[in-house]
């Protein structure tokens, strides 16, 4: 016990003759600091900041050295890039030097080229205790308009001159596109919990019918039969036809390279390669270049060299004499990377990489990442996932020879890759861009409910914000447009983002409060008081505190009467904070909730109401605090595909359909504005 001190002024003196005693003696300090409710950094405003003033932007000519053989910009400078962007714009929200912590799945689906001019931004989306998610986006202006390449969310943490992690101010959102991006940054984090989760209750799945991935290849690699990467339409109801990732990469290449018209795919590959034989150890050391100034290495840094491990890796692979000489592979995907701990300048890393598995064209290489200082221990850093795609000069997706596992920890790990290409396609059409192309009704699942769920809130967000289309005025009939206490107006764009979807938006204000409209509209049984159709509205199954699953059903409409009545099993999920309720419904496929002979099944896109406290100012102080007075904003927006426009009258004022909508609303304001 000679070494133990009691007070600070011993251990500073003991410190001092030992390293080793005052390496402790910091650690001890830290975790004090860390309990004391995180480190205090001197001169650094907590103060909130707005998303505006996190923003960075720069510049990257596309040169050769960026660029494969097919002059087609590596994913591994791409991921450097974006995670300087994302750090600079991390330490200016901060005020602190910030160490990326996590970066979520990426796809490269618009590749870049040589001599494009690459626009990089980034922007902090959200802070939460003390880590951040940081939004970055890489486009290029063509002459057709901006492209973007790629977006990214990583998630950073500030860290003061001890290394030790610190509370990062609040962000404040102003305009409306920064708000979305404010409750999606909460939505995406829970996602990150729930990843590891998802992925054993998947593999557990597999592992139970004996690692046999028929299963999915019937419902992924059948519907993509090229067996490329890319969205499932396992959650459709009708299948659609599917092109995949591989044509698109295809065409794109052939597009970006100017080479004329797409082959047809490739045949499947009748060669198989050891796991083993894929296999590959690489070092770097971490010189001051490659970290920051406080030495912590750039994890943007570690994801390219992971990058260039995999490359190797997967080229290896495809030199053999099956393969035509000028194949070559290009990352496609990246999967959802965390940094378990940090590495620093003078580190050796060590990468071991190996093919997990081969799928048709496609390769995943699973990277681990270990750093040791000079005659320190081994640490394990980090480990991922990467997909590459094998194409020829001309863009042509090819197939790769297969790959066998042979020892049990390859099997297991040949196993997981099934796991995680599901997840990965799952995830990628929730949570992508496009969601709305991917049909009207999604299957529920339990496993997959967070990712149903934020695509919902996303799918209504993005319609009701998006300023950019092309909306036209409809004029309402009087009696429906406004008395004393409430106004609706109503505006209608066809065609969304060339979707073939047509969205209806009313918008208005009502004298009430505004948690007394969210209640009255998530009433199922008080439903029938104000929407003029309903026959029946049920609460079928309660998910959770933010997610249930309805049943309604209506009369028939647009046939006099004739027909089936319609119903809808609907995922409705709400979403409440100080200035905004939401209230999304889409079309799922629940198993309680069969198409029955009695109805014709209705389907909708994520559709429904978005409301917000209004304040008038006329120079008597916000109207808020007087209860009286209280008024709230709303958007009422329906998504509608062909049928649904035809039934609508393609949002004339004067059909039947639009005026049962329009009159409904109307009777809600009356209620709410009367109590
Ligand atoms: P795992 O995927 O569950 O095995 O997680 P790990 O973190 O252990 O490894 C991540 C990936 O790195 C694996 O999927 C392999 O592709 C690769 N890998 C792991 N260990 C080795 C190794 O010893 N040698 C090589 N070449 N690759 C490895």
């Amino acid at each position: 016990m000679g070494n133990v001190c009691t007070s600070a002024d011993k251990n500073y003196s003991a410190a001092a003759a030992n390293p080793k005693i005052e390496k402790k003696v910091k650690q001890k300090e830290a975790e004090l600091k860390t309990l004391k409710g995180f480190a205090k950094v001197n001169n650094r405003s907590m103060e909130p900041r707005g998303v505006a003033e996190s923003m960075v932007h720069f510049f990257e000519i596309v040169s050769q050295e960026h660029c494969d053989r097919r002059n087609v910009v590596r994913a591994g400078c791409l991921l450097r890039w974006m995670d300087i962007c994302a750090c600079l714009s991390a330490e200016k929200h901060g005020q602190l030097s910030s160490v990326t912590l996590s970066m979520d799945d990426l796809s490269f689906d618009i590749p870049a080229v040589l001599g494009d001019v690459l626009e990089i931004s980034g922007r902090v989306n959200n802070a939460f205790n003390t880590s951040m998610e940081v939004g970055v986006q890489v486009l290029s202006t063509s002459q057709s308009g901006p492209r973007i390449h790629c977006r990214a969310y990583f998630t950073f943490v500030s860290l003061d001159h001890h290394g030790i992690k610190c509370k990062v101010p609040k962000v404040i959102p102003e305009t409306e596109a920064e708000r979305d991006n404010f409750i999606l940054a909460k939505e995406r984090r829970q996602l990150r919990f729930k990843k590891k989760e998802q992925l054993e209750t998947m593999l557990s799945q597999i592992a139970e019918k004996g690692g046999d991935d028929s299963s999915i290849r019937g419902r992924a690699l059948t519907e993509n039969p090229e067996g490329g990467e890319g969205i499932s339409s396992q959650m459709s109801v009708k299948p659609k036809v599917w092109t995949g990732n591989r044509k698109r990469l295809s065409i794109m290449l052939r597009e970006n390279l100017n080479l004329g018209a797409v082959l047809p795919p490739a045949e499947e590959s009748i060669v198989t390669r050891s796991m083993g034989e894929s296999s590959l150890q690489m070092t770097k050391v971490v010189l001051p270049s490659d970290a920051n100034h406080m030495g912590n290495t750039f994890g943007g840094n570690i994801m390219s060299w992971m990058d260039d491990a995999a490359t190797v890796v997967a080229t290896k692979h495809i030199r053999h004499p099956s393969m035509q000489p000028e194949t070559h592979v290009a990352t496609i995907a990246v999967d959802s990377m965390a940094f378990i701990g940090p590495s620093h300048t003078g580190d050796r890393l060590n990468f071991y990489a190996q093919i997990n598995r081969a799928f048709g064209t496609t390769i995943e290489v699973g990277i681990r990442v270990e750093a040791q200082a000079i005659g320190g221990h081994v640490r394990h850093i980090n480990s991922g996932y990467l997909t590459l795609m094998a194409v020829d000069m001309s863009g042509r997706p090819t197939s790769v020879p297969k790959i066998m596992p042979e020892t049990d920890k390859q099997k297991e790990q040949f196993m997981k890759a099934v796991g995680r290409r599901q997840l990965r396609m799952e995830r990628k059409k929730m949570t992508g861009e496009n969601k709305n192309t991917n049909g009207l009704s999604w299957n529920w699942s339990e496993d997959m409910s967070s990712e149903i769920s934020v695509a919902n809130i996303y799918g209504l967000l993005k319609v009701a914000n998006a300023w950019d289309l092309n909306w036209v005025k409809q004029d309402l009939p009087p009696e429906i447009a406004s008395n004393n206490r409430f106004e609706i107006k109503m505006q209608v764009t066809k065609d969304t983002w060339g979707l073939g979807l047509a969205t209806i938006r009313f918008s208005g204000i009502v004298s009430c409060k505004m948690s007394d409209m969210f209640k009255k509209i998530m009433d199922c049984d008080a439903r029938g008081e104000w929407d003029v159709a309903v026959k029946d509205c049920k609460v079928w199954n309660k998910v959770d505190e933010h997610n249930d699953i309805i049943w309604m059903a209506y009369p028939p409409f647009g046939t006099e009467g004739k027909g089936k009545p319609k119903d809808f099993s609907l995922l409705r999920t709400w979403r409440l904070d100080e200035e905004r309720y939401i209230v999304a419904s889409r079309s799922v496929i629940h198993p309680a909730l069969p198409v029955n002979e009695d109805h014709q099944r209705g389907e909708v896109f994520p559709s429904g109401f978005i409301l917000t406290p209004w304040v008038m100012d006329d120079g008597m102080g916000d109207l808020r605090d007087n209860e009286y007075q209280e008024q709230t904003s709303f958007d009422y927006v329906v998504q509608l595909d062909k049928t649904g426009q035809e039934m609508a009258g393609f949002g004339n004022p004067n059909s039947p359909y639009i005026k049962v909508m329009a009159g409904s609303l109307q009777k809600l304001c009356v209620i709410l504005s009367s109590t």
